[in-house]
């Protein structure tokens, strides 16, 4: 005679509690989700715990006859629907191609599951290990679908992540390979108390990935702030912020050879445009110069607005004379540029610039300083002109 079930807790309350919280955590999920973008997947998140909380719920309803039939059948799809939903939301997420196959083998094997051992062979053991093998093929596909985060400052989620679904994928063959007596259990403990260890084992793994999800989005929206921190949102450049950010960034803005120079440029008499034309048209002005320094951009060079109505442009690996007839075909470029006014006149405006190449022990303030005497220099001598420091070319 074995001994009594040794928890005072039965599988169906324990079933019935861990439905209620998926039902909760679906809701969570919801609220949270609602400010983001819906291709975040957060709605799929939510609808896969809400089917998985609901296919708990059928399991822990007893009835008998039909009704039992038509809860059993619920269980199943709801279970299955439910894994479904929640690899759609990770596809979503990661921003991966979502795989309809394997979101409809998520059904397909619940279903098989019924057909073959509810209504062909009725097999109860054989229906619920065949059920527990699709959850087994869904731990699978999800681990595949962690293996690339959307984001570089959300790899350390999904690592950890991986590693709970690797854990229950072992504690969910263990278990079922226990109950169907292929793997060995404790001999001293009833089966009932493995059964109830594997609940509160799945009861743990739903609760994680529910938290992680939260984490996964709370990670994605503080990650999207930052870039909108580093960004002028008038000019999408890079404000001042950013500059000095992405100027920082390991590999440094300098090419190999620590070659490089700044160009700083700022409008000519911009207060006038803004005074004649209105803020408003200062603004497309500014949006104006913006996309001409994108056009004639290298791929490695920084384009920053700097502040009010002056820019930077940093350009590793070139030379000061180099860098001098860019800033030249760049005034060029802005002056042959107009912008509508409201009045249907055009806006005409011209820049001057200062240039500076660093050399190697020198710090970027100390250019962008000197690249600052260079522009006031220019705007002296007449605007309308760029203008070289000489003086960091000194012993260089
Ligand atoms: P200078 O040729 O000597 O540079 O003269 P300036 O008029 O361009 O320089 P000043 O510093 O006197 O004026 C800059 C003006 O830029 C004043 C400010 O109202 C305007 N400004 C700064 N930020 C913005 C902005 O975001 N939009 C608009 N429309 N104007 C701005
Ligand atoms: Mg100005
Ligand atoms: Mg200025």
């Amino acid at each position: 005679m074995p001994d009594p079930f040794p928890f005072p807790v039965d599988i169906p309350t324990l079933a019935l509690s861990r439905g209620l919280m998926q039902m909760m955590l679906a809701g969570l999920l919801v609220y949270v989700g609602r400010r983001h973008d819906p291709d975040d997947g957060a709605r799929w998140w939510a609808a896969g715990f809400l089917f998985n909380g609901a296919s708990l719920f059928l399991f822990s309803i007893t009835a008998h006859g039909l009704l039992d039939t038509i809860f059993v059948v619920g269980n199943h799809l709801a279970l299955g629907a439910g894994s479904a939903c929640l690899l759609l939301g990770f596809w979503a997420f990661g921003h991966q191609r979502a795989q309809p196959w394997l979101a409809a083998l998520m059904i397909a094997i619940p279903t098989a599951a019924l057909l073959a051992f509810e209504v062909a062979w009725p097999n109860a053991r054989l229906r619920v290990l065949t059920t527990a093998f699709g959850q087994f093929v869904f731990l699978l596909a999800l681990q595949a679908s962690l293996r690339e985060p959307p984001r570089e400052e959300i790899e350390h989620i999904y690592r950890r992540l991986r590693v709970l679904v690797l854990v229950y994928a072992g504690v969910l063959v263990w278990s079922y390979a226990g109950i169907a007596g292929v793997l060995p259990t404790s001999a001293r403990l009833d089966i009932g108390y493995h059964r109830a260890l594997f609940s509160v084992a799945s009861l743990l793994f739903m609760l994680s990935l529910a938290v992680t999800c939260l984490a996964l989005q709370f990670a994605l929206l503080a990650a999207r702030n930052e870039d909108l921190a580093m960004v002028d949102w008038l000019t999408g450049l890079l404000n001042r912020r950013g500059f000095f950010r992405a100027t920082a960034h390991a590999d440094g803005w300098q090419g190999a050879d620590g070659v490089a120079s700044v160009v700083l440029l700022d409008i000519d008499h911009f207060k006038r445009v803004n005074d004649e034309h209105g803020h408003a048209a200062g603004d497309r002005v500014l949006q104006a110069v913006a996309d001409r320094l994108r056009e004639l951009a290298a791929p490695s060079d920084l384009v920053a607005r700097m502040g009010g109505e002056e820019f930077c442009v940093a350009m590793p690996g070139v030379r000061r004379e180099q860098a001098l007839a860019r800033a030249d075909a760049i005034l060029a470029h802005c002056r042959n540029t107009t912008v509508p006014a409201a009045d249907g006149r055009d806006i005409r405006f011209t820049l001057s610039a200062g240039v500076c190449e660093a050399s190697p022990a020198q710090s970027l303030d100390d250019v962008l300083a000197r690249a600052d005497a260079a522009m006031y220099a220019a705007k002296r001598a007449g605007r309308d002109r760029a203008i070289a420091s000489m003086v960091a070319h000194e012993g260089a």
